[in-house]
C-alpha cells in the first residue's frame, strides 16, 4: 500500500467513477509549504496562521506577516493556498495576544469573535494577505463563523481594506470555517455569501457533542464520526453544492481512513488532512466509488451513534481487502 500510495503521490486522486477529490494538506509553519509539495497536496486546505508567529512575544509586522504567506504561496507556485485569520481563544492562546480569562473559553470569545472585538488586528493580517496575494492563488477564510451577522462584518472589513489598497478581490475566493453547529444548520443562508465552506471536524464534534475536544476523560468518545455530525457535513455540502459552491473537510476527519469513504459520500470535495498522510489518502480515494460512498454514507447516517458507525466501516473496509 505504501509503496503504491508513494509512486502515486504527484497524481490526483480520482474515484473508481472518474470523480476528483482535491486531496490538500494543513499547515503551520512556511517550512510545511515545500513538505506538502513534496508529498503530492494538491492544494493547502487550512493554514493555521495563529501558529505562523505561535512562539513570539511581540506582536509580529504587517510586512512579516505578509512575506510568510508571500513565501508559502511562492512554494506552492500555482497549487491554491487556504489562509485562516487568526484562531486564537479557546485551546490555541498566543503570548503576543493575550485574552482575558473566561470561565468556558471554548464558548467564549474565540475565532472571529476577537477578529471582531479587535478589528485592528484583523484588518493589519487581512491587509498583509491582500498584499501578497499577488505571489499565487489565495483563498481568505474565516474560523468560527456562527452567524451570517459575524460573516458579513467580516467580509465588510475584507472590502474595506481592499477598496483602501486597491486591490481587485475577483480573484481571492473568501470561505468560512464551518465548526459551529449554528453555521451547519444554516449553512443555505451562509452559502450565497462564500466562495466555499471548509468544515472543522474537530471543534463541529465538540460543539455538537458538548464534550470538550481536549477533555481528559470524555475526548475518546467526541467521536466525528457520530450520525450527528454526518448529518450537519451533510446539510453543509447540500446547502454549498445548491448554490454552486464547494465544501472540503479541515478538521481530522480528512485524514482518517474510517472518515474518507463517508465524507465523499456526503459529498465533501476537497480534503485537508496532515501532510504525511496525503499520499494514503490519496491511495484511498482510488479505490472508492463515489456511488458506494453514497450508499454507504446515507447508511451512516440511520445509525444512532458513533460506535455503529464504526462497526459499519470494519464491514465496509472488509468488503473491501
Ligand atoms: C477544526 O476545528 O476541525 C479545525 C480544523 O480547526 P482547529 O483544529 O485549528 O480548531
Ligand atoms: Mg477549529
Amino acid at each position: 500500500v505504501q509503496a503504491a500510495a508513494n509512486a502515486a503521490k504527484d497524481e490526483k486522486a480520482y474515484t473508481t467513477d472518474g470523480v476528483h477529490v482535491e486531496i490538500a494538506g494543513n499547515i503551520a509553519k512556511v517550512s510545511d509549504a515545500p513538505k506538502l509539495v513534496e508529498k503530492g497536496g494538491e492544494a493547502v486546505g487550512l493554514l493555521r496562521s495563529e501558529f505562523l508567529y505561535e512562539t513570539s512575544a511581540v506582536f509580529p509586522t504587517e510586512a512579516e506577516q505578509e512575506q510568510a504567506v508571500r513565501d508559502v504561496l511562492t512554494t506552492l507556485g500555482d497549487r491554491p493556498l487556504i489562509v485562516r485569520t487568526l484562531d486564537v481563544g479557546g485551546d490555541k492562546p498566543l503570548p503576543y495576544l493575550p485574552l482575558p480569562e473566561e470561565e468556558n473559553p471554548f464558548l467564549g470569545e474565540r475565532g472571529i469573535r476577537v477578529g471582531l472585538d479587535k478589528p485592528a488586528v484583523l484588518r493589519q493580517q487581512l491587509r498583509s494577505l491582500l498584499k501578497a496575494a499577488d505571489a499565487g492563488r489565495l483563498r481568505i477564510m474565516f474560523p468560527m463563523i456562527s452567524s451570517l451577522f459575524e460573516l458579513t462584518l467580516a467580509k465588510e472589513i475584507l472590502a474595506e481594506e481592499a477598496a483602501k489598497l486597491g486591490i481587485d478581490m475577483s480573484t481571492i475566493e473568501v470561505g468560512i470555517m464551518i465548526e459551529v453547529p449554528s453555521a451547519a444548520v444554516m449553512a443555505d443562508m451562509l452559502a450565497p455569501h462564500v466562495d466555499f465552506f471548509s468544515i472543522g471536524t474537530n471543534d463541529l464534534t465538540q460543539y455538537t457533542l458538548a464534550i470538550d475536544r481536549g477533555h481528559p476523560k470524555l475526548a475518546g468518545i467526541a467521536d466525528g464520526l457520530h450520525p450527528a455530525v454526518l448529518r450537519l457535513v451533510k446539510m453543509t455540502a447540500d446547502a454549498a453544492r445548491a448554490a454552486g459552491k464547494w465544501t472540503g473537510v479541515c478538521g481530522g476527519l480528512a485524514g482518517e481512513k474510517d472518515a474518507v469513504p463517508l465524507l465523499v459520500g456526503l459529498g465533501v470535495e476537497e480534503l485537508s488532512c496532515s501532510v504525511p498522510v496525503i499520499p494514503e489518502v490519496k491511495h484511498q480515494v482510488r479505490s472508492l466509488s463515489k456511488a458506494e460512498c453514497q450508499e454507504l454514507a446515507m447508511k451512516a447516517m440511520t445509525c444512532t451513534d458513533a460506535k455503529q458507525v464504526r462497526e459499519l466501516m470494519k464491514e465496509f473496509h472488509a468488503a473491501h481487502e
